[in-house]
């Protein structure tokens, strides 16, 4: 028997309610922002992401999905939502637009990562970004924006983390200091943090290893070694979440495992905390554009994954809304009345309303346990009897009250009965 490949599910009908409750959440704040929908590829030419999110990072060194095509392109499934938005950006001229161009998402991402609660090769993200702007009011607005979807999910105790990692002027001199601090201490670091030291320095800050977070908590800090710019911009952003009242936490650890980020950087964290419990992160990254060719175009975004936000509102026994039920099951008495019956059914939906029509030779309580079964608000039954009048029997399947109604009547019926 095949099963999904490992670190990937299915999301069945029930799952669903919560997907759908997450993404009608989302999609109604970016219209409050005004931002728009843009959908890309599910893959993308492999260099796009080595490029942009950086080679040497996690993402592309060890878990990027990357296939050669028929015709020899090498590919990359999406391994993440802002390169690809960019790329867009660029490839249709996008920057001719109004700026900030404000565009959002929702879709799978692929990473090669060991499954657990929470952690899958296969999982979904939501993420919104904003082109054409460095203005850091653009960056509260974009904090605010994750932090209000969170609420109107209905997650309590999430809590936004805060750092600035300054940018290719001023961070070329803080991994120097960084480095030095590590110099002393060389020996105690774990193996992935030996080799971080002198490939990717500024995440040995966020190794999740006792030894290295002690050491981590005496190193210098990114915001104090961040130039004029980027201390002013750091000030303003801050100075923005506190007009809004926006909590949030300055993490001197917080440092993002994608190479593209500059400035501003922030991660949204659930109530109850773990290894894998972030819920989303994001950050400004102005140049990342310009490493995909365009012109220096400052950019801020954010994304969150939908797998961790459902696993969160279960967490929470939140009241999640139901998926929408049938109105009415259309029940039928023998072979004469089953063509009626289908007639009635296609009609029924023709105004818009949800029916199931019964199918096979089940006896009418057969149907009715059927139809209760789907949850349907009321049954329509057709014998030979009603039929011949042009009635039907019309029963509420919660009380099992029944009534006789004309067929010429019963659209407007179910349409005033509809819960
Ligand atoms: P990132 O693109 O790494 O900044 O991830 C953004 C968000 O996507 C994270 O905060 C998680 O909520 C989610 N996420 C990232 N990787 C995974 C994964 N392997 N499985 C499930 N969710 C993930």
């Amino acid at each position: 028997m095949h099963k999904a490949p490992r670190g990937t599910f299915d999301i069945l009908p029930q799952e669903h309610a919560y997907w759908k409750h997450a993404e009608e959440k989302a999609v109604s704040l970016c219209l409050l922002y005004g931002y728009q929908p843009l959908s890309t590829p599910i893959f993308e030419d492999a260099q796009l992401f080595s490029r942009t999110v950086g080679k040497g990072t996690d993402i592309i060194d060890k878990e990027m999905y990357v296939f050669q095509d028929k015709g020899g392109q090498e590919l990359a499934l999406r391994a993440e939502g802002t390169a690809p938005v960019c790329r867009a950006y660029l490839e249709h001229g996008l920057f001719n637009l109004a700026q900030p161009v404000k565009l959002y998402y929702i879709g799978p991402a692929f990473r090669y990562e060991r499954p657990q609660a929470g952690r899958y090769r296969q999982h979904h993200q939501f993420g919104f970004e904003a082109l054409g702007e460095a203005d850091p009011v653009l960056d509260a607005e974009v904090i605010e924006m994750a932090w209000r979807f969170f609420i109107s999910l209905g997650l309590s105790g999430v809590s936004i983390q805060l750092n600035s990692i300054g940018c290719k002027l001023c961070r070329p001199g803080y991994l120097e200091v960084l480095r030095r601090h590590y110099s002393g201490y060389t020996e105690r670091l774990c193996s992935d943090c030996k080799a971080r030291l002198t490939r990717k320095p500024l995440r040995l800050l966020d190794c999740k290893q006792a030894v290295c977070q002690e050491i981590a908590g005496t190193a210098p800090k990114t915001t104090d070694h961040l130039c004029h710019e980027c201390r002013l911009h750091f000030e303003s952003v801050r100075r923005y979440l506190e007009t809004l009242g926006i909590p949030f936490h300055l993490n001197h650890g917080l440092v993002r495992g994608l190479d593209y980020y500059t400035r501003t950087v922030f991660e949204v964290e659930p109530q109850e905390k773990g290894g894998q419990s972030s819920l989303g992160g994001g950050g400004r990254y102005d140049d990342l554009i310009e490493t995909l060719g365009g012109n220096s175009t400052p950019g801020v975004g954010f994304a969150a994954g939908l797998e961790r936000i459902v696993l969160n509102l279960k967490r929470e026994s939140l009241d999640i809304p139901p998926l929408p039920r049938p109105v009415a099951f259309v029940a039928y008495l023998g072979q004469e009345a089953k063509i009626d019956a289908l007639k009635i059914a296609s009609e029924l939906r023709k105004a818009e309303l949800a029916i199931i029509m019964a199918t096979g030779d089940r006896s009418l309580k057969g149907q009715m346990r059927h139809a209760n079964s789907l949850g349907s608000t009321y049954a329509v039954i057709l014998g030979k009897e009603e039929l011949s009048n042009r009635n039907a029997i019309l029963r509420d399947m919660a009380s099992g009250d029944q009534q006789t109604v004309p067929l010429t009547e019963l659209t407007r019926v179910l349409k005033q009965g509809q819960k």
